[in-house]
């Protein structure tokens, strides 16, 4: 019985300064999307960004936990194999992270120039391409483990800058998948590498399907890709850096003081 107060008023106090000011999903969102919230505090914030931008479940080279990102301007490729025809629309998707993220500098490109190269497939033609990629085994312990949907293979240097990323998307399960997994899939390859189930904000939570880009995610990339957060940062370091990243953050997402 000794834990049960403490425990509570840690409960209390969270929720007193929990996230606000929830918004309908934007346009263009699946019809059932969540609603999104908008303001966070630095403890959503920081505990988000530790366990999304540390780790993966798909860990083929064993290496000490680091962040992962570009540290240049990113250029993508879509390559479309599906019977549907999605290319426009991920483009699309492409085109609204570059609005939103000036900084990730993201551009199209062909095939041999790609930093980040979309394949757009029918869900029979997956756990092939799957194969071709990683190997027989690597990608049947994969889908054994997580039984996926869309994936993505993000390839980076012992500096933790990544060298490319490979984004495998489902493009015949209906809109809805479609554009759950390619946002979810965008945060993958640009170096939100990991799942958190926990988080009730983030797209990167395998429970939720979202399918927009979400004023908390966009957060996180915004820490992510800030200059002062480097490749190959450990999570001592990060941790110590993120409470001034967060106070850089446009105020509009940022919890008001005491609410
Ligand atoms: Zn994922």
């Amino acid at each position: 019985m000794r834990l049960t107060l403490p425990l509570l008023l840690l409960f209390l106090s969270a929720a007193a300064h929990a996230a606000s000011e929830r918004q309908a999903a934007p346009a263009g969102a699946p019809a059932k999307a969540p609603p999104q919230f908008t303001r966070f505090t630095p403890d959503e914030l920081s505990r988000g960004f530790m366990a999304l931008a540390f780790g993966s479940d798909l860990r083929t080279v064993a290496r000490k936990p680091m962040i992962r990102r570009f540290d240049r301007a990113i250029r993508v490729h879509v390559i479309n194999k599906g019977t549907v025809d999605r290319t426009a629309q991920i483009k699309k998707i492409v085109a609204e992270y570059a609005t939103q993220m000036p900084a990730l500098g993201l551009t199209l490109t062909d095939e041999a120039a790609a930093d980040v190269t979309l394949h757009l497939m029918n869900e029979k033609n997956f756990a092939g391409a799957l194969i071709e990629a990683f190997g027989a085994k690597i990608a049947r312990t994969f889908i054994a483990r997580t039984e996926p949907q869309c994936m993505t293979s993000v390839q980076s240097d012992g500096e933790g800058k990544i060298i490319r990323s490979f984004s495998f998307i489902i493009v015949d399960r209906g809109e809805a998948t479609f554009l759950d997994c390619a946002y979810h899939e965008m945060l993958h390859a640009l170096g939100l590498t990991n799942h958190d189930q926990r988080n009730r904000f983030t797209t990167l939570n395998q429970d939720r399907l979202v399918g927009y880009l979400s004023a908390y995610d966009l957060a996180l990339l915004r820490l992510l890709y800030d200059n002062r957060m480097r490749p190959g940062m450990d999570r001592k370091t990060v941790r110590t850096l993120l409470p001034r990243l967060i106070e850089s953050l446009p105020a509009e997402v940022r919890a008001k003081p005491g609410g």
